[in-house]
């Protein structure tokens, strides 16, 4: 197996430069046979490269992760509302305290 790209001139997939990082990016992308493998293994790492993401890339996805999973939460607990669930049974079926799932009911109705 040919060596990585990563594995050539490491101290690029370091960089603290705006060209190094899009040097990096590029080269993953292009020439990488574990370019998905290693952009799921490195999704939390905070510095470097890794399967063609930048440390700024991999905190937007994160955002975006976490502002796709609020959103499917709070369809979900529409839906309960609006099928007449208790609170009690929707803190058991989504598997949240009682407390934080009021707290959350009354922050959804404040803002609908
Ligand atoms: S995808 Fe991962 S293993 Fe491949 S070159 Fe980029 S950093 Fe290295």
């Amino acid at each position: 197996m040919n060596a990585l790209p990563c594995e050539q001139a490491p101290e690029l997939w370091f960089s603290e430069t705006a060209l190094g990082v899009e040097f990096a990016k590029a080269a993953c992308i292009a020439e990488c046979p574990l370019l998905n493998v290693c952009a799921e293994h490195g999704q939390n790492e905070p510095h470097g490269v890794w399967g063609g993401t930048s440390p700024d890339d991999r905190r937007e996805a994160a955002r975006e992760r976490r502002a796709a999973a609020e959103d499917e939460l709070n369809e979900q607990i529409s839906t309960l509302l609006a099928d007449k669930v208790s609170v009690r049974a929707m803190s058991s079926i989504l598997g949240i305290p009682r407390k934080t799932l009021a707290d959350r009911i009354n922050r959804l109705e404040l803002v609908s």
